[in-house]
């Protein structure tokens, strides 16, 4: 039997749309399949995981995320100058562009170009929504189980995709 309300080892199928406090639309899952996701397990940002805590199918919510719970406040020491040779020669380098970084655990964080110069390139580490509030109106349209091979990786997965 599917579960009825959101809770750890559930699997949760969602439709959303996230927006920033002033309304600018950053995501949506509208025209795209929901998001699915395994809950109590961190795969999505911890507030909108508390905000999503018993709910049930049909279920509509304004969660409102404080950025201390979402993606951190924005800090200044994350603002970088970097040498231009840091960077692919041929890579064109404008303000706004955001490259992927690389951490020593193997994983990616955005960097954002603020500033192009001929030998040095200011670069913000901040997560673009570092410091921003978020605004989630989620959908809850479905619930199941997490099978043992989903708990066994922390995800879920979806279809017949096994990664
Ligand atoms: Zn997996």
């Amino acid at each position: 039997m599917d579960p009825q309300a959101i809770a750890d080892d559930v699997v949760v199928t969602l439709n959303y749309t996230l927006r920033l406090a002033d309304g600018t639309l950053v995501e949506t899952s509208e025209g795209r399949e929901p998001l699915e996701y395994l809950h109590g397990w961190g795969q999505i940002i911890p507030g909108l995981e508390a905000g999503l805590d018993g709910l049930t199918v049909g279920d509509s919510r304004q969660i409102i995320v404080p950025a201390a719970q979402a993606y951190g406040e924005r800090r200044p020491d994350q603002i970088h100058t970097l040498a231009r040779t840091q960077f692919p020669a041929d890579a064109p380098l404008l303000p706004g562009m955001v490259f992927h970084g690389r951490d020593e655990a193997g994983g990616t964080f955005p960097v954002t170009v603020l500033e192009v110069h001929p030998d040095q390139v200011i670069v913000d580490f901040n997560h673009p929504l570092a410091g921003e509030d978020l605004y989630f109106d989620v959908t809850v349209v479905g619930l199941r189980q997490a099978t043992p091979e989903e708990l066994s990786h922390g995800h879920a997965h979806s279809g017949d995709e096994a990664d």
